[in-house]
């Protein structure tokens, strides 16, 4: 399969040159949100005017604009438009931003040019990458979805200026995780970082970009190792969906960051990873997400999501578990009462 490489650029100027050369001419219908709008679309919106025609919908911020009546509003709009498969989606934002758009993109006329222009840190060290668009539906996440690929994927580290701390966070959580199920040597450096900030993480952002490239690349279709990606996203998801459904949404890797510490517990009940590398990931990770400060929901609120996961086969829970920093395996059979012992420990504060 010809998936399209991750192209960073830095600064802005250097983006919009090769977009002028790539893409002239050619009507641009840019997908954004209303942070985004403000803080990165502002410093480019001219631009792309002299590239080509350019139109922008906007819609509101956060998950809950990941639903089937934000997709119709969108292919209103570019039937509105006449938008062709000649023209070109610009998906500029976050991971909502290129899942949405990917999803709108790959199933209007059934299918239309579209590029990802991730602003978000994690949408451009995960989230833009890999083919996977999507929807939620009924607050179970990312349950309708395609498979469909970018026509290029442009991450400018310009953008991150703007990105909020919080949101550095949360990205800086989906680093980790690549650290964790593939490569020691950027966990010891993710860990060495004091503070995080866009300075601290730009240098390591494009080795977090070439391990999910290399893994999609080997399994796009997640039959065997892509699903080492979702260490931490068993609990993450289910934490995310309790809090979705509360209509208090937090953010998605702050949710996959307590899901790491949860499923490193449970590795470590299995006998999968031995004492010394439990400790070492737990307190890797916590040094930047504090599992005491977090508001974990009760366990009976978590289990009807946890028996939705996309991973189970039947009604056995499967989970990616990571060995030790580095080493990870995926299809381990999970009993939920393992999951809920290994759940209270960070629930009732007993780390
Ligand atoms: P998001 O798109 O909601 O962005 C987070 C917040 O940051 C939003 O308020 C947004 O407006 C703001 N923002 C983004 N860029 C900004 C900038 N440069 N300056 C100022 N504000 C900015 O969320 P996210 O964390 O980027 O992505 C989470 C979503 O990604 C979830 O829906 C998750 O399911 C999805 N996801 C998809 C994949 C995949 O493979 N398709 C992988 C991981 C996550």
């Amino acid at each position: 399969m010809n998936l399209p490489k991750t192209e960073i650029f830095h600064p802005v100027s250097d983006m919009l040159d090769v977009m002028r050369k790539r893409f002239k001419n050619r009507q641009l219908f840019v997908l954004t949100d209303e942070n985004v709008s403000q803080s990165c679309l502002n410093l480019i919106l001219e631009d792309f005017n002299s590239i080509g025609e350019t139109e922008v919908i906007e819609i509101e911020a956060g998950e809950e604009s990941k639903s089937i009546s934000i997709c119709s509003h969108i292919w209103n709009h570019l039937l509105e438009n006449q938008f062709s498969k000649q023209d070109l989606i610009i998906n500029l934002g976050g991971g909502v931003i290129t899942d949405l758009g990917g999803f709108v993109a790959s199933t209007y006329k059934r299918g239309v040019p579209f590029l990802n222009m991730p602003t978000s840190l994690l949408c451009m060290t995960d989230a833009a990458i890999g083919g996977k668009t999507g929807i939620d539906q009924g607050n179970v996440k990312n349950s309708v979805g395609s498979y469909s690929n970018p026509e290029a994927i442009f991450v400018c580290t310009s953008f991150l200026e703007t990105l909020p701390e919080k949101e550095i966070k949360s990205g800086f959580a989906e680093m980790l995780k690549h650290a964790l199920i593939r490569d020691s040597s950027l966990w010891n450096e993710l860990n060495s970082i004091h503070s995080i900030n866009c300075e601290s993480i730009i240098p390591y952002l494009a080795t977090s970009i070439q391990i999910k490239e290399a893994i999609i690349e080997a399994d796009y279709y997640e039959k065997n190792l892509r699903k080492l990606l979702n260490f931490g996203h068993t609990i993450g998801h289910a934490i995310e969906s309790v809090y979705l459904d509360s209509n208090h949404p937090i953010a998605h890797g702050e949710a996959v960051a307590m899901g790491m510490l949860v499923e490193t517990k449970i590795a470590q009940l299995m006998n999968l990873t031995d004492d010394e590398n439990a400790a070492g990931i737990i307190s890797g990770i916590s040094r930047y997400f504090n599992p005491t400060t977090f508001n974990f929901p009760s366990f009976e609120k978590m289990k009807p999501f946890l028996l939705n996961d996309k991973k189970n086969v039947g009604e056995n829970i499967m989970m990616s578990l990571v060995k030790k920093p580095g080493e990870a395996v995926y299809n381990v059979h999970i009993t939920m009462e393992t999951i809920e012992i290994a759940y209270h420990v960070f629930q009732q504060n007993k780390i």
